[in-house]
C-alpha cells in the first residue's frame, strides 16, 4: 500500500504578490452561492447547539454571513427560529436536517418557514441515506427554491457523488473540528486544508459549491481556504463563546466562560436525544468574549487584507494570482508569534 503525504493548514504559506490596492475596502469578498443567494461575507456560522440559534442567524447575516440554525430541537422549534430570522426581509439563513422520512417531513416545514438553504448534516457524508434522502428531497427543495447544502465529506469522489445527488454545496472536512474527536475514535479523517485541495479539483465538474469546514483558527487560515479552493468556510470555534451563541455565561474563579461542544460528545447527545452512541465529539468552557459583531469585523478585515496581499480585488482575482508554498517546522515556528520575553 503507498501512503499518500497531505497537507494541513500550517503546512502551507501564500506568496506575497505585487499589489496595487490601496484600502482593503477596494477589495469585495463577496461570493455567490448559487443564482439567489450571495454573501457579503464568505462565512457560515456552523450548524451547533453553542453556536447557531437565533442570534447568531440575525447576527451573521446582518454582518453578510450566514447561520445554519442547528437541528437539534423540535421541528416547530427551529421552524419558528427561520419564521422569526425572516421578519427581517433581507436576512439570509439557513437550517440544518438530518436523513429519512422525518428529515423531509422536517425541511417541508422549513420550507414553510421560508429558509434559504437546507443543510443535510451529517458526520459522514458519502453514505446512502443522504442519497436517499436527496432522492426525495431535491426536488422539493427546487420546486421551492431553497438551496441544499449536504456533507461533511473528505474526498473528491465524494463531493462529486453529492453533487451528482442533487446537492448545491458540500460540506468538506472530516476529522478537523476543533471540539471532534472523530480521528481518535474512528482513525478515520482526512486534514481539511488537503481534503478542499483535493475536492477543489471536481467541484466545477460536480456543479457544487465547496465550504471548508474544520479546523479553521484564524483568518489565515480562511484564507488559506479560498487559495486551496473553497468559496465559504464553516466555522464553530471561531464564534464560540460569544453573546450571540445559545446558552449562559458560567463565572469560574472569577472568570466568564460560555460552553463549546462537539454534537457527537457525550454532553450534546445526552441533552438532544438522553442517551450516547458513538462519542466523537468533546465538551469544552471557552472564555467569554463578548459580542460576536468585532470578531466577524476582524475576520472580515483578514480576509481583505489576505486578498490584497495576493493583489486580488475579488475571489477570481484571488483564485488566479493566488501561489501556495508548502513551509517547514523552521517556517511554521517563524510564522507564529515567537517572541521570547527577557528579563534584566
Ligand atoms: P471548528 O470550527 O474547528 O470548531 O469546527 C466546527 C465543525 O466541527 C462543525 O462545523 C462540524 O463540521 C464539526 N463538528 C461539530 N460537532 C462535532 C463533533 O461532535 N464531532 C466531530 N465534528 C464535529
Amino acid at each position: 500500500m503507498s501512503i499518500r503525504k497531505t497537507l494541513s493548514y500550517d503546512d502551507v504559506l501564500l506568496v506575497p504578490q505585487y499589489s496595487s490596492i490601496a484600502s482593503r475596502r477596494d477589495v469585495d469578498i463577496s461570493c455567490k452561492l448559487d443564482e439567489n443567494i450571495t454573501l457579503q461575507l464568505p462565512i457560515i456560522a456552523s450548524p451547533m447547539d453553542t453556536i447557531s440559534g437565533f442570534d447568531m442567524a440575525m447576527t451573521i447575516s446582518k454582518m453578510g454571513g450566514m447561520a445554519i440554525i442547528h437541528r437539534y430541537m423540535d421541528t416547530i422549534d427551529q421552524a419558528t427560529i427561520i419564521t422569526n430570522v425572516k421578519k427581517d426581509d433581507m436576512a439570509i439563513v439557513g437550517a440544518a436536517i438530518g436523513t429519512g422520512p422525518e428529515a423531509v417531513i422536517r425541511a417541508q416545514a422549513l420550507i414553510n418557514a421560508g429558509v434559504d438553504v437546507l443543510c443535510v448534516d451529517v458526520a459522514h457524508g458519502h453514505h446512502a441515506l443522504v442519497k436517499q434522502t436527496l432522492e426525495t428531497l431535491v426536488p422539493i427543495a427546487k420546486n421551492n427554491n431553497v438551496h441544499i447544502m449536504a456533507g461533511n465529506v473528505a474526498t473528491p469522489e465524494a463531493g462529486y457523488e453529492l453533487g451528482s445527488w442533487g446537492a448545491n454545496s458540500v460540506r468538506v472536512g472530516i476529522g478537523g473540528g476543533s471540539i471532534c474527536s472523530t480521528r481518535i475514535q474512528t482513525g478515520h479523517g482526512m486534514p481539511t486544508f488537503q481534503s478542499v485541495l483535493d475536492s477543489a479539483q471536481v467541484a466545477d465538474s460536480a456543479g457544487v459549491k465547496l465550504i471548508a469546514d474544520g479546523g479553521i483558527k484564524n483568518s489565515g487560515d480562511i484564507v488559506k481556504s479560498f487559495a486551496a479552493g473553497a468559496d465559504f468556510v464553516m466555522v464553530g470555534s471561531l464564534l464560540a463563546g460569544t453573546d450571540e451563541c445559545p446558552g449562559r455565561i458560567v463565572s469560574m474563579n472569577g472568570r466568564k466562560y460560555k460552553e463549546y461542544r462537539g454534537m457527537a460528545s457525550e454532553e450534546a447527545q445526552m441533552s438532544w436525544r438522553g442517551r450516547t452512541s458513538s462519542l466523537e465529539g468533546v465538551a469544552s468552557m471557552v472564555p467569554y468574549r463578548g459580542s460576536v459583531v468585532p470578531i466577524l469585523q476582524q475576520l472580515d478585515n483578514g480576509i481583505r487584507s489576505g486578498f490584497s496581499y495576493s493583489g486580488a480585488r475579488t475571489f477570481e482575482e484571488f483564485a488566479s494570482s493566488c501561489e501556495m508554498i508548502q513551509q517547514t517546522p523552521a517556517g511554521q515556528t517563524e510564522s507564529s508569534t515567537h517572541i521570547r520575553v527577557r528579563y534584566g
